[in-house]
């Protein structure tokens, strides 16, 4: 077997990434033109740029990463499907299309993907390197300025997926920085182990920064050891949303994790409470977020938790479903989470983000 080119194997090697540099994934054949465009980026110092030949992988890609710009040549099949997965699912993401094809079909389906800018090849490499980094750049800037920071707490692995998933998937894709505290391994539900690896896939597949304490399961108090954990991961993350349990529980844990929040969360800015299988019929929700779109995304990350899914009825997708179904006819969506305010300062929901300049198109160029 022939060994790759040194040039190729270096492009190719995923290296740690420095928070502060842009991220831009370039999804086209793997030709001369196309390493050319990656020879470019190499000595860049501002962004770093991965490549991928296939759509299949590159839309796995963009779930896992966390890229300022995708740019993509959409003759590669399903080219087309992905620039309107990302403009539905991951709204920060700035797509810029790279194409030799001019004719008039070409350019309504591109406009119909929403896509922030165009470029005409042959472009050189400088080129586009140029209007690369001004459109990831300009998606980073404005994800800064707009950024909500959420903490999403919960007694036990899956809590947090089970009460809110949809929410946090909606605040990943307007480009929110998303943490979960989860208080304890869970050894009263399995195996602690099982569980541990099941939250870590969750909190992956919602773009989550995971941590996971040792409290112990069906024994937590709301007093000052529930309350420092909660009080130094606020502290450390400052959060502008958090999320927690009701009160209106009939699991102990719960109902200490909702108690220990209020006090810890005191000074964050909005703070909510979800629902949970184990809720009782006293919670009366005040907010219902639209989580339409992202009900797939809720049900993948319950679905993480095999150990659970297998011996909990209220885990099954057609539970979480209609149970989406009847909260979302409370505010006219299709498909909703309920949630009681505790506080809600600055009237800045993820309820909104659809119309915040977030989801509004940058700029479209033609070279
Ligand atoms: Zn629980």
């Amino acid at each position: 077997m022939a060994n790759p080119t040194p040039e190729k194997a270096r492009l190719s090697v995923v290296q740690p990434r420095p928070e502060n540099l842009l991220r831009i994934l370039l999804i086209d054949k793997d030709d001369e033109d196309s390493l050319s465009l990656r020879r470019e980026f190499a000595t860049c110092q501002t962004a770093l740029l991965d490549f991928s030949a296939d759509t299949d992988t590159a839309a796995q890609m963009v779930a896992n990463g966390r890229y300022d710009l995708v740019a993509v040549d959409p003759v590669l099949p399903g080219g087309f499907a992905l620039l309107k997965q990302i403009k539905s699912s991951y709204r920060w993401v700035a797509t810029l299309v790279l194409t030799a094809d001019q004719s008039p079909q070409f350019m309504r389906q591109a406009v119909k993907c929403r896509i922030d800018a165009l470029l005409f090849k042959p472009e050189t490499p400088a080129e586009f390197m140029e209007q690369a980094l001004l459109l990831a750049n300009a998606v980073s800037t404005r994800r800064q300025k707009q950024q909500k920071r959420v903490l999403a707490i919960g007694a036990h692995p899956d809590d947090v997926e089970i009460g809110c998933g949809g929410t946090l998937a909606k605040h990943q894709a307007t480009g929110d920085a998303l943490y979960i505290l989860t208080l304890s391994r869970g050894a009263a539900g399995g195996d602690v182990n099982q569980r541990t690896v099941e939250a870590h896939r969750a909190a992956a597949l919602l773009g989550a920064k995971l941590e996971i304490g040792s409290l112990p399961d069906t024994q937590m108090s709301s007093g000052p050891e529930t309350i420092g954990i909660i009080e130094n991961a606020v502290r450390q993350l400052q959060p502008t949303h958090v999320y927690t349990h009701c009160i209106e529980d009939t699991h102990q844990d719960h109902r200490a994790v909702h108690a220990a929040t209020l006090v810890a969360a005191r000074g964050v800015p909005n703070v909510y409470c979800y629902q949970a299988p184990s809720s009782t019929v006293e919670f009366r929700p005040n907010l219902f977020i639209d989580i339409t779109d992202f009900i797939k995304k809720k049900i993948e990350a319950i679905d993480s938790y095999k150990s659970q899914t297998a011996r909990m009825e209220a885990l099954e997708p057609d539970v979480i479903l209609s149970t989406a179904r009847y909260w979302g006819r409370f505010a006219g969506y299709v498909l909703a989470e309920p949630m009681r305010i505790v506080r809600q300062r600055d009237g800045n929901t993820v309820a909104d983000s659809d119309d915040t300049a977030a989801s509004k198109p940058i700029s479209v160029v033609a070279g």
